[in-house]
């Protein structure tokens, strides 16, 4: 299983939203706390490393799949820009793909893209990874807002991610691999499995 040690790799990788360093502006900004405006800045940069991987893996494997989610990616990425500018804050997200601020981010987009070279199978792992992963950051960076219109976009985000995760997980089990989360608990996961896709507008 040479996959285990680079898992294990991922889970020492916590996310926690890391420091952001440009919050010059401070007028409305003082609406938000410290926290809430590092969270949604790196909660853009996580949406742009889903993007970015599965664009880089449509390059490689030409599947829809990656293309169709790359797209909504990009949404959640726009739909956290309007909050970013409606609270003055500086994005701090690149436009380059691939190249991040947020070093963490830039490390695991090295590390999730050489796993998708690998393989197909290898490339649906890494979005279940992914989708593992900011389901369970937005989990965590709900609890640390009660802003109405910032949980609304998490609430968005996170019904894509469900989403995004039932599409890969589906491809894995015709595959025969048996994705095992690692950020998310097993029930969380199961409940999200083996229920229906939902609208999430
Ligand atoms: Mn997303
Ligand atoms: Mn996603």
């Amino acid at each position: 299983m040479k996959k285990l040690a680079f898992f294990t790799l991922i889970i020492v990788f916590t996310l926690t939203s890391s420091c952001s360093d440009d919050t010059t502006d401070e007028n409305q900004t003082d609406i938000l706390s410290q926290q809430e405006k590092d969270d949604l800045l790196f909660l853009r940069e996580e949406e742009k490393l889903a993007r970015d991987v599965y664009l880089y893996s449509f390059d490689k494997y030409g599947e829809a799949i990656f293309n169709n989610i790359a797209r909504s990616e990009q949404q959640h990425m726009n739909q956290l820009l309007t909050l970013i500018n409606n609270y003055n804050l500086n994005d701090s997200a690149s436009s380059e793909r691939g190249v991040f601020n947020n070093q963490e981010l830039q490390g695991l987009y090295n590390d999730l893209t050489t796993l998708s070279d690998l393989s197909l199978i290898d490339a649906l792992t890494v979005g279940a990874i992914i989708e593992d992963l900011d389901i369970s950051d937005i989990d965590e960076f709900e609890g640390r807002t009660n802003i109405a219109d910032i949980l609304n976009t998490y609430d968005k985000l996170k019904c894509g991610s469900r989403n995004h995760l039932r599409s890969y997980i589906g491809r894995l089990i015709v595959s025969g691999v048996d994705y095992v989360p690692q950020f998310i608990s097993l029930d969380e996961f199961n409940e999200i499995i083996n229920s229906q896709k939902e609208s999430c507008n």
